[in-house]
């Protein structure tokens, strides 16, 4: 089961709409959980929030066995610098285990046409997929196309598809069924 936990204000056809996506993506059941406040620890000196804190320290319903929880937040992440700077922070996953939180904050503007919300929808599909793939010990993948492609990556299209590659579906599929079983 992935329950999706909003930290702040969404839309509710939104969230329907990526708990289908998610379902269609990972074949587990996936619900909305309910809204909960930011962790006000998580928040940093320049007004974003540490995504490592954030995702340890938000409230979560109740998790059993294999269930995932994936935040949601419009507030812009914050990661710890690598050797090459600090990575721009669409989300972040504990790989492998079970608390994930994605942000809207860079993802191009919903708008109000139908158009801009359906691409903004498929981002934000997207970006939900890559970190529960995470949670799914899914790496990142090199076919441009894929949802575990990393989306500060060069490569990345102008509109990514919201959907993993067949290698890392097989992969996700396998990693489901031996935690179902
Ligand atoms: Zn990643
Ligand atoms: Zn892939």
């Amino acid at each position: 089961m992935i329950r999706i936990v909003t930290l702040g204000p969404f839309d509710d056809t939104d969230i329907a709409s990526l708990s289908r996506t998610l379902y269609q993506a990972f074949g587990l059941g996936t619900e909305f959980a309910g809204e909960k406040p930011l962790p006000a620890s998580a928040e940093t000196d320049d007004g974003r929030y540490d995504a490592e804190k954030l995702v340890r320290e938000a409230q979560s319903p109740r998790l059993i066995a294999d269930d995932k929880v994936l935040f949601l937040t419009g507030e812009a992440l914050a990661l710890p610098p690598g050797p090459l700077g600090e990575p721009p922070a669409w989300g972040y996953a504990q790989q492998g285990g079970a608390r994930a939180v994605v942000s809207v904050k860079r993802l191009p503007a919903r708008g109000v046409s139908e158009a801009s919300i359906e691409a903004w929808r498929r981002r934000l599909a997207r970006e939900a997929i890559h970190f529960v793939g995470h949670l799914w010990e899914l790496h990142h993948c090199y076919d441009g196309r894929c949802a575990m492609h990393p989306s500060w990556s060069p490569n990345l299209a102008a509109n990514p598809d919201a959907d993993l590659c067949n290698f890392c579906r097989e992969k996700s599929e396998r990693k489901v069924r031996l935690a179902k079983t």
